[in-house]
């Protein structure tokens, strides 16, 4: 299986080559050559199974000979030992025909855990084998960097550096990034905003002799390797409901499209999926560019979904590039176009998307009286972003079971919940000392060459 970008101009790599680099040279995407299929066989087979198993038949046949069988299994199987469900990715029901998949039971509860557990255990692995060690560098709204950190302390494969922009993230993310005693975490606090903090990664990549010098490595929602690992609960689910033999559909909160082209992909897979629902908070960009056509950038506006607060999204580039019918040039125009605010997308790939997404978003209001809403129907605690899942998958009810992605634990965003019905969500017991552990973080201005100096002085260590 080999992987090709986007953007069509950056060399073809292994899925190993693939998930080390992160980003293409071209500024691209990697994107396998081919879809894997599963037949209506392979899929009715997986009824039942454990997530392991699931995550081994749909994983596998992407990953080329880059991992044998005994290495693959190896690595799934310590990714999520750590879960705290023995199910991983639970479905409990929250009214008829409705189904919420709680991503929320790994180590930092949100589902980024999933994949970001799984590339942990294939870095230490490849690297191991190549005796190299590389330099992860992200950049985070709380999610991502606390996944990562959790996911890469301790290997020795690995130093990893999360920028994160201070004061901006909740105590609960900040903590999760702070409090790991692993010398090889390096939890970074940034003068500005999220994207600040991404432009200075993105600077940091671009300087390529800085780049290959540290042995940068990427973690971000682009590297195929995470997108990969989130098809699996996609498979998991929709046969606990029955697929292959009857139709189900998705809605995804998303901001970067990173969990919703997942769906994407196991439906290509041949998974009967019926209807992918993008469900986006205030910061609306996806919803707008499937409704209208045009894909026009905005300010971003802080809510009580930080996740999702976003106006670029870089999946979306996958995406394109399927209904541009797979060119690369295509999809390096739009780019640059996006570059001066936006761009509109051509009426057949906008037909082509629409085969396969609906849209729609909440308002703040909404999205607080639905948090209420659900726990008074069913005693579920939803955590906001799942909570614009939930409001913008009733807008979408058919025939087929509807199954909202749950992306965190309410725990995670205990002043939104409270806000909206009163009740202050707890952490479950194995975390509940995280207030108690001491931090450890360092402070940063908005400098390149001081960052550089910083990463370059702590690898050496
Ligand atoms: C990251 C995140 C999202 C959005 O995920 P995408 O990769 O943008 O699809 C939604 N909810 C939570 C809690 C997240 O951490």
């Amino acid at each position: 299986m080999k992987y090709i970008s986007t953007r069509g101009n950056a060399p073809i790599l292994s899925f190993e080559d693939a998930m080390l680099t992160g980003l293409a040279r071209d500024g691209g995407l990697y994107v396998p050559e081919t879809i894997s299929q599963m037949s209506h066989g392979d899929i009715a087979a997986m009824a039942g199974l454990p997530y392991e198993e699931i995550a081994f038949r749909v994983m596998q046949p992407f990953m080329g000979d880059s991992f044998s069988e005994n290495e693959l299994m190896d690595a799934i199987i310590k990714a999520y030992a750590g879960f705290s469900h023995d199910a991983r990715a639970p479905l409990v029901q929250l009214g008829p025909n409705h189904h919420l998949l709680e991503l929320f039971h790994g180590p930092t509860l949100a589902f980024k855990d999933f994949a970001m557990q799984l590339i942990g255990q294939l870095f230490q692995k490849a690297l191991g084998r190549r005796g190299e060690q590389v330099t992860i560098v992200g950049a985070t709204s709380g999610d991502t960097g606390s996944a990562a950190i959790e996911a890469f302390k301790g290997l020795d494969s690995a130093n990893v550096f999360i920028l994160f922009p201070n004061g901006r993230v909740s105590d609960v993310q900040r903590r999760q990034m702070t409090t790991p005693v692993e010398p090889n975490v390096h939890a970074i606090a940034m003068e500005g905003t999220f994207d600040t903090c991404q432009a200075m990664l993105k600077d940091m990549f671009n300087d390529f002799g800085f780049r290959d010098g540290v042995k940068l490595a990427g973690v971000n929602s682009i590297n195929w390797a995470r997108v990969l690992a989130q098809v699996v609960y996609y498979f998991s689910s929709a046969t606990a409901l029955g697929a292959p033999h009857r139709k189900v559909s998705f809605t995804v909160p998303t901001g970067n499209f990173g969990d919703i082209f997942a769906g994407y992909i196991a439906k290509r897979m041949g998974l009967p999926i019926d209807r992918l629902v993008i469900a986006t908070n205030r910061n609306d960009i996806l919803h707008r560019a499937i409704s209208t056509g045009r894909y026009d950038m905005d300010t971003v506006f802080p809510t009580i979904t930080p996740s999702m607060d976003i106006q670029i999204s870089s999946n979306f580039e996958r995406a394109l590039f399927d209904a541009y019918d797979r060119n690369g040039g295509a999809v390096t125009q739009l780019m640059g176009e996006m570059k001066q605010g936006g761009f509109g997308i051509s009426q057949s790939a906008l037909e082509g998307l629409r085969k396969h997404f609906d849209s729609g978003s909440s308002a703040e209001d909404t999205t607080s009286a639905t948090i209420k809403a659900i726990f008074e129907s069913t005693g579920e605690l939803l955590c906001p972003h799942s909570a614009v899942g939930v409001k913008v998958a009733h807008d979408h009810m058919g025939t087929s079971p509807m199954i909202t992605l749950a992306t965190a634990h309410p725990a995670k965003f205990p002043d939104a919940v409270e806000a909206a019905m009163g009740i202050r969500p707890v952490l479950p017991d194995w975390i509940s000392d995280l207030f108690d552990r001491p931090e450890r973080l360092t402070e940063m201005p908005n400098d390149l060459q001081k960052m550089k100096s910083l990463i370059r002085e702590r690898i050496a260590l």
